[in-house]
């Protein structure tokens, strides 16, 4: 899979998806999965542009629901990294942690479950992994391996193109039962179903009673901290008109139609202390730089907001609501969201309830 940074081609992207096709397969390997997280992920795209998208195109809510409530899940965590401490087990303690590394062996693409080796070499060589085959790879690192959820999930946000704080850590939460009431676990019948693989004779090859309760695996014995770290670009040299509005722009809001009509200075802002505390990859960083020149005149600033705003003379600073942003000083905007409903909902159904409701009365 590749993921083209033209703007043009991301609307095409949308313009092809298959909905409805995704509510039967979506959790096979080769599902009608969209490739879109990069895109919305970075601020590109919201998950109402493709939402309304799907309506405009004649679809009913009832026959794509299962699609959107994807897209709401989306918002979901969004929504609950606004009330919550996304770092911290959100519903309970992580159960059954021996330690607070990564097996090396999932880091090396060497786990033994053949098809979790694929995957993990095309994360480092694509940035996308399937929902799926997330979901088995956090569970290998945190209930077979029995690791804290943080280092594995820092590991997986390193390479993601579609990496987002939100939907990364809580959903590691979610496998780890952190942010649930139990863990997840599949089996290698359960892989073999989903990839379409036949391989036996794993450590996953048993029933759920079996790998539910045995000592960790040989093959995930050996473990490494993941520590990498984010190779920031050079700033440009900033040319900042005091006579107009300046828009900052960031890794999670690269929206190139954002007050487009608007003369403005629009700057791309790289915090070293944000890069630091979650690092990404050369590629993700690469992915940001070209995705960003879809914005007219964008100019790239790596230091922290404060010395920036020491350049703005005029204070008149645009930017969009993120729970990144909490100590950006100027005018917020809100995101695009779905719908309307706003809160810190303890349940996804919740939230999709009243979310869902909305949305059939706007139809
Ligand atoms: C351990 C783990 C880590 C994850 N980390 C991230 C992450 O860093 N960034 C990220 O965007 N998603 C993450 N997800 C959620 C999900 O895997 C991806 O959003 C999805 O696979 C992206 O591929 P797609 O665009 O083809 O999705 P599709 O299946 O085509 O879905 C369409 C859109 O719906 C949303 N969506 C779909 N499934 C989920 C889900 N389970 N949770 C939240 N939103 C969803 C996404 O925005 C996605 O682009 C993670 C899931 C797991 C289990």
């Amino acid at each position: 899979m590749n993921f083209p940074t033209n703007y043009k081609d991301i609307i095409e992207r949308v313009e092809n998806i298959s909905p409805k096709r995704y509510c039967k397969n979506r959790n096979f390997i080769d599902g009608d999965v969209t490739y879109l997280s990069p895109y919305i992920s970075r601020g590109v795209i919201s998950t109402k542009l493709i939402y309304d998208n799907c309506i405009k195109k004649g679809y009913d809510l009832s026959e794509i629901e299962k699609f959107v409530q994807e897209l709401a899940w989306r918002d979901y965590w969004q929504l609950l990294w606004l009330e919550n401490d996304i770092n911290i087990d959100l519903k309970r303690l992580q159960p059954d942690i021996n330690n607070n590394e990564i097996s090396l062996n999932i880091t090396k693409a060497q786990s033994g479950i053949e098809i979790i080796d694929q995957v993990i070499n095309g994360l480092y060589e694509t940035g996308y992994i399937h929902n799926h085959i997330r979901m088995y790879i956090a569970s290998i690192c945190c209930n077979i391996s029995k690791s804290n959820w943080r280092n594995p999930a820092k590991w997986m946000y390193y390479y993601l193109l579609d990496g987002d704080l939100a939907s990364n850590s809580l959903s590691w939460q979610w496998v780890a039962g952190a942010n649930s009431n139990k863990k997840y676990y599949a089996n290698q019948e359960n892989i073999n179903k989903y990839t379409y693989s036949n391989q036996r004779n794993t450590f996953l090859d048993h029933s759920y009673e079996k790998i539910t309760d045995m000592s960790i695996p040989n093959e995930l014995e050996k473990r490494i901290l993941f520590d990498e770290k984010t190779i920031l670009p050079k700033s440009d040299n900033l040319i900042i008109n005091p006579n107009i509005q300046t828009c900052i722009y960031n890794y999670y809001n690269l929206d190139p139609l954002w007050r487009a009509s608007n003369k403005a200075n629009r700057i791309l802002i790289l915090e070293p202390s944000i890069y630091e505390k979650y690092p990404i990859s050369k590629k993700c960083m690469d992915f940001m730089l070209e995705l960003s020149k879809n914005i007219e005149n964008i100019q790239i600033f790596a230091g922290e907001y404060k010395e920036l705003t020491k350049l703005i003379i005029n204070n008149n600073i645009y930017f969009k609501e993120h729970p990144l942003n909490s100590h950006y000083t100027g005018k917020k905007e809100s995101r695009d969201w779905l719908t309307n409903v706003k809160g810190n909902y303890t349940s996804f159904f919740k939230y999709w309830n009243k979310a869902k409701k909305e949305l059939k009365k706007s139809i």
